[in-house]
This record gives C-alpha cells, sequence and structure tokens, in this order.
C-alpha cells in the first residue's frame, strides 16, 4: 500500500450524489486504520463548485473540461488508469450506480486488477482489507480478502452512512489536464422521461407491489387498502416489465427514488435495485412470505406471511377502524 485510496466523486445535474458521502466516509475510516491518504476525484464540466463538500478527503484531483460532461465509461477509465499509474494509487472505489457502474469492469481490464462489485461493507483485520459483497440480490452475503490490498471497488448505495463523509473544509487540490486521453463520446443533452399519470415521488404513502402478487388481477387488493389509507400504488421491476403498471410506478435504482412517510412492500423480495429506491422512506412495512427476504432487514414493520391473505384482513380492519 503506498499512495492510499482514491474514489470517484459521483455527481449530476448540479449536485453530488449521496454515494460519493457513503464512499468517502467509508474510505476515510479505512484510509485512517491503514494509515494512507485518502484522494478524491472530480471529473467533469463546472466542478469547482463541488470542492467545499468534499473535506474528508486528503487531496481532490480535479480534472475540469466541457468534454467531459458525463464522459463514457470507457473515457473515466482511461483517466483512472492514468491518475492510478502516476500517483501510485493502491485502491479505486466507485458508486455502483447508473452513473458509473460502467466503469468498474472496463477498469479492471484496463489495470489487470480484481474488481468487487456490490461491495456492502470494507474493514480492516489485523494486516488484511476483507471486502463483503451482497450477492443473489441480497440472499447471500461474501467476505473476501482484497489480494494485495490493491483492487477496484464498486460500493452499493445504501450501504454506508452519508453523513459520515460530510465535512466542509478547504482541501488541496490538484489540477489534472488531459493530455493523452482520448476523449471518444460526447454528452449532447439530458432526455428527461415523460411525466406519468401520478409523480410517486410526492406521494406521503405507496403501497408497493412486487412479483409476490403473482398476477394483475391481484392488483384491486392493493387498490383497496389505497382507498382506505390513501396515496399510491407503486411497484418493483417485474410488475412493470410484466406491464402490470407503467414505467412512472417503478421505484428503484432503473425507476424512481421514492421517501414516503409509509412505504408498503408487498411481496417484493428487497434486492438491492429496489431497495436503493425506497430505503429512505420513514416507515417501512413490509409483508413477505419469505422469513429471510432481504426487505425484512430495511423494513421497520414485517409480517411474514400470505399477502393474498394478509392485504385483504388488513384493509377491512382499517376500515372499520376508520368507521
Ligand atoms: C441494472 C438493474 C436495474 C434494476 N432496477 C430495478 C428497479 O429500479 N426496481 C426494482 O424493483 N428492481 C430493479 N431491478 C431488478 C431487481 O434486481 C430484482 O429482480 C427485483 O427488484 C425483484 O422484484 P420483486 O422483489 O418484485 O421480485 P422477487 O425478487 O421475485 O421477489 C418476490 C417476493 O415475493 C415474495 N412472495 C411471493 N408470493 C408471496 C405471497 N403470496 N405473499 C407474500 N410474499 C410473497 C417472495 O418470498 C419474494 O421475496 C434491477 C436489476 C438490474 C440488474
Amino acid at each position: 500500500m503506498n499512495n492510499g485510496i482514491m474514489i470517484l466523486v459521483e455527481h449530476l445535474k448540479d449536485a453530488i450524489a449521496d454515494i460519493t458521502f457513503e464512499m468517502l466516509g467509508i474510505s476515510r475510516k479505512l484510509a485512517d486504520s491503514l494509515g494512507v491518504p485518502l484522494k478524491a476525484l472530480l471529473i467533469g464540466k463546472d466542478i469547482y463548485k463541488y470542492l467545499s463538500e468534499l473535506g474528508i478527503a486528503d487531496e481532490v484531483y480535479v480534472l475540469e473540461d466541457e468534454k467531459l460532461e458525463m464522459a463514457s465509461p470507457d473515457t473515466m477509465a482511461d483517466i483512472i488508469k492514468s491518475i492510478y499509474e502516476s500517483k501510485g494509487i493502491s485502491i479505486v472505489i466507485i458508486g455502483g450506480t447508473n452513473t458509473t457502474a460502467g466503469i468498474g469492469p472496463i477498469l479492471s481490464s484496463k489495470l489487470k486488477l480484481p474488481f468487487h462489485n456490490f461491495c456492502k461493507n470494507i474493514r480492516t483485520d489485523g494486516d488484511s482489507i476483507i471486502i463483503t459483497n451482497q450477492l443473489f440480490g441480497g440472499k447471500i452475503l461474501s467476505d473476501v480478502k482484497l489480494d494485495g490490498k490493491k483492487g477496484i471497488l464498486s460500493v452499493n448505495p445504501g450501504s454506508f452512512p452519508a453523513d459520515a463523509g460530510k465535512a466542509t473544509k478547504v482541501v488541496p487540490i490538484e489540477e489534472i489536464d488531459l493530455t493523452g486521453i482520448e476523449v471518444k463520446n460526447y454528452f449532447n443533452k439530458y432526455i428527461e422521461p415523460e411525466a406519468g399519470d401520478v409523480d410517486i415521488t410526492k406521494e406521503n404513502i405507496l403501497v408497493s407491489v412486487g412479483r409476490g402478487l403473482e398476477n394483475a388481477d391481484n392488483l384491486g387488493m392493493a387498490e383497496d387498502l389505497i382507498g382506505v389509507i390513501g396515496g399510491a400504488i407503486s411497484a418493483s421491476r417485474p410488475v412493470i416489465d410484466q406491464g402490470w403498471l407503467p414505467l412512472s410506478r417503478q421505484v428503484g435504482k432503473s425507476g424512481m427514488i421514492v421517501k414516503p412517510k409509509l412505504y408498503f412492500a408487498l411481496g417484493i423480495s428487497g434486492a438491492p435495485e429496489h431497495v436503493e429506491g425506497m430505503k429512505d422512506s420513514d416507515c417501512i412495512v413490509a409483508i413477505n412470505k419469505d422469513p429471510a427476504a432481504p426487505i425484512f432487514n430495511v423494513a421497520h414493520y414485517g409480517v411474514c406471511g400470505d399477502l393474498l391473505e394478509i392485504v385483504p384482513a388488513l384493509t377491512e380492519k382499517l376500515k372499520v377502524k376508520k368507521g
């Protein structure tokens, strides 16, 4: 281990993404326990405004160029490779999000280093670095020793507290230029998705249904519950893929990020891609017949049982209670 750990700052549409602070927090801990510096790499257009939020790092490498607004994973990997080699970095940490997910495998093949995806924890054990990977949609966790203490890690969003990575302090910067890097693709424009019938990000109550609902005819029981408690229906991806509900109702990595006051997860397993979109809800109630379903790890209240029996019974009870 020589020149330490480097995280890739993720930002989109004028804001630093939470995953950046998650990575900064856990990397700070790791860097301190290994006695190495923590570097942040900030790439893009109009990015100097972000520097004041990166106070947890020891130094920020800044590469500003308008050609790098939403640079392609291949270009990003070329840039990271060049800094990794010239600065003697040992571990690169990136976010496991849609924005940066493509970078890890390309970088791994360019640097001939192991790529550890879906990291849920990173810790030291004596002289070793141990990474916990989340596999099979969260059903299995595996502990892996980072060989030679070198590699590329991709962090699962929501795995670490973002607050631990927040500090407003002026840190030294080093400006990096694009010399030797070929930018192969250019960002053109953002295309906003078409507005849906209901904006699920604005609802206080969401009744979300998953594959456990079995078929579209059973949507009626979720609608009945909404008829009593209010709110709107949302869903996991398989429900959308099967055309039971429109895309505007999808919660998760490739859907919407929601933070309602109350989130019902009915027959949803709790795969990381879904949890990413609803984990910050104030109160999560999960109904699932599998006691080992990962959704119970994020739920505040859980009912282990058949939703096809429980949901109609719950609706009836609530109806009576409301008079
Ligand atoms: C790049 C990428 C992006 C993705 N984006 C998203 C996304 O945005 N949103 C998303 O949701 N997923 C997304 N996914 C898919 C995700 O990985 C999961 O496959 C998906 O979330 C699973 O949906 P589910 O929980 O409804 O289905 P399953 O995982 O099949 O779970 C169904 C659950 O229902 C339970 N169940 C079955 N019958 C009953 C019953 N009668 N009563 C109670 N419980 C019952 C089962 O025990 C099970 O836990 C993405 C995947 C990838 C690779």
